[in-house]
C-alpha cells in the first residue's frame, strides 16, 4: 500500500483514509488552497491552514465543518503524519507532507518561487516521492522579475495618465489582483477595485500594507476616474461594466500573456506576464531542492515534464487529475470552449521556441468544468 495513491476521487492517503485536494465529494478533505480546482463543493470535512480558511469557508459557504492549522503544526491522522507548508501561490496555500515510516511524501498543489509580497514565501521541504503541478513545465516559460513587471505596469499607467486615459488592469480576484494591489505604485493616481476583487480582498486578514483603494460603485461618475487604475477579474472583460471607464486602456496580468494570439483574443490592449505558478527553471530547481527521487506530475505539460525528468535520472510519473492550473484561462475564451490546446493552433503556441511540442498538444482543456461562478476564482 502506497502512503498516496491516484484514486478517481482525488489524492488519497489509504492508511489514514483522508484525501488531499479532491475534485469528487469524499468524508475528509485537506486543502491546498482555494482555488476552485481545488477546494471543491461537496467534502463532509475541510482541514486547511488559518490564512486559508477565511477565502475557503466564504467560497464554499462552510460553517464547523473546516478545521484549520498552522503552517508547520505536526497534525497525526491514524498515526500518519500530516504538515502544512508554504507554497507562495497566493496567501495561505501549502504544500501538504504526508509522512509514515521513516517515508515522505510532498504534495504541492499550485506554487511558485518567487515570493509576490503578499504570500507566505515557498519553502522546499525535503522528501522521498513529489507530487508537482507543471502549468507552465516548458522551457520557453521563464518569468521576468516582478520587480520588472510592476515598472511595465507603472510606466503603462503614468503613459495613459498623459493620454487622458483611464487604465483597466484584469487579474483574477483570487491572489492575482492583492499582487497587482500590493505591488504598483500608489502614488501614480488613485487605485478603484472592481466589486468581486473588493470582496475577496477583504478575506485576505493575512495580507498587510495594502494602498488605500475605493470601490466602483454604480452611481459614480465617469470624472472620478480620470488617472486611474481600475483593477478588475478577467470575468468583466468584453461586458458593459468597461464602459463607464471609456477612454480606457486594457491590460491583462497572467502567465498566458506569454502565448501569442492570447492578448489580442481577450481584445487587450497590454498583456503582462505575471503568473502565480512556477516557471520552468523554478518547477526544475523545486524537484531538485526536495531531494525526491520519484515525482508524479499532476497538472499542466505533465508528459513533457515527465519525460524531462526521467531523462535527468529521476523515476517520473505523468498523473491524471482534474486541477485546472492556467490552462482554464484558454477555455474561457467563449468560441474557443472545448478545443484543446492542440487543436486551437499556431495561437497557442508559446512565444519563442519550444522543446518536444509534440507532448503539448495532448493536453486536454477542461473547458466544460469552468462554470460561471467560478471564473473569478480561476487560476490565470
Ligand atoms: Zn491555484
Ligand atoms: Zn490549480
Amino acid at each position: 500500500m502506497a502512503l498516496l495513491e491516484f484514486t478517481s476521487e482525488g489524492i488519497y492517503c489509504p492508511k489514514a483514509g483522508v484525501y488531499l485536494d479532491p475534485w469528487k465529494p469524499v468524508k475528509k478533505a485537506l486543502i491546498t488552497h482555494g482555488h476552485s480546482d481545488h477546494a471543491r463543493w461537496g467534502h463532509q470535512r475541510y482541514l486547511c491552514t488559518k490564512a486559508a480558511a477565511p477565502v475557503i469557508r466564504h467560497r464554499l459557504n462552510l460553517t464547523d465543518n473546516l478545521e484549520t492549522v498552522d503552517f508547520y503544526e505536526k497534525i497525526f491522522i491514524n498515526n500518519v503524519e500530516f504538515s502544512f507548508h508554504p507554497a507562495g501561490h497566493i496567501p495561505g496555500s501549502a504544500q501538504i507532507r504526508v509522512s509514515d515510516g521513516g517515508e515522505v511524501w510532498v504534495f504541492s498543489g499550485d506554487y511558485k518561487l518567487e515570493h509576490d509580497g503578499i504570500s507566505e514565501p515557498f519553502e522546499p521541504v525535503r522528501c522521498h516521492t513529489f507530487i508537482t503541478e507543471s502549468t507552465f513545465g516548458l522551457p520557453v516559460y521563464n518569468w521576468k522579475q516582478q520587480k520588472e513587471i510592476f515598472n511595465d505596469i507603472n510606466d503603462w499607467w503614468r503613459k495613459n495618465q498623459s493620454a487622458g486615459k483611464v487604465s483597466v488592469i484584469a487579474g483574477y480576484a483570487l491572489g492575482k489582483s492583492q499582487r497587482i494591489l500590493r505591488n504598483v505604485d500608489p502614488s501614480i493616481g488613485r487605485i478603484f477595485l472592481h466589486g468581486a476583487i473588493r470582496s475577496v480582498t477583504a478575506l485576505f486578514s493575512s495580507v498587510k500594507d495594502l494602498p488605500e483603494t475605493t470601490y466602483v460603485s454604480p452611481e459614480m461618475k465617469k470624472k472620478e476616474f480620470e488617472a486611474a487604475l481600475v483593477i478588475c477579474p478577467p470575468s468583466a472583460l468584453g461586458t458593459p461594466w468597461l464602459r463607464r471607464f471609456d477612454p480606457y486602456s486594457l491590460g491583462i496580468a497572467s502567465g498566458w500573456m506569454g502565448l501569442r494570439g492570447a492578448r489580442r483574443r481577450r481584445g487587450a490592449d497590454r498583456g503582462f506576464v505575471l503568473s502565480d505558478h512556477a516557471d520552468w527553471p523554478a518547477l526544475n530547481l523545486a524537484v531538485r531542492e526536495t531531494g525526491a527521487s520519484r515525482v508524479f506530475v499532476t497538472h499542466g505539460y505533465s508528459s513533457i515534464f515527465a519525460k524531462w525528468l526521467t531523462g535527468l535520472g529521476i523515476e517520473a510519473h505523468e498523473v491524471r487529475t482534474q486541477y485546472e492550473g492556467e490552462l482554464g484561462e484558454i477555455a474561457e475564451g467563449g468560441a474557443e470552449e472545448n478545443k484543446t490546446v492542440g487543436e486551437q493552433g499556431e495561437e497557442n503556441k508559446p512565444v519563442g521556441e519550444s522543446i518536444d511540442p509534440g507532448g503539448a498538444g495532448s493536453q486536454d482543456v477542461p473547458g466544460s468544468a469552468l462554470r460561471l461562478d467560478d471564473e473569478e476564482n480561476h487560476d490565470i
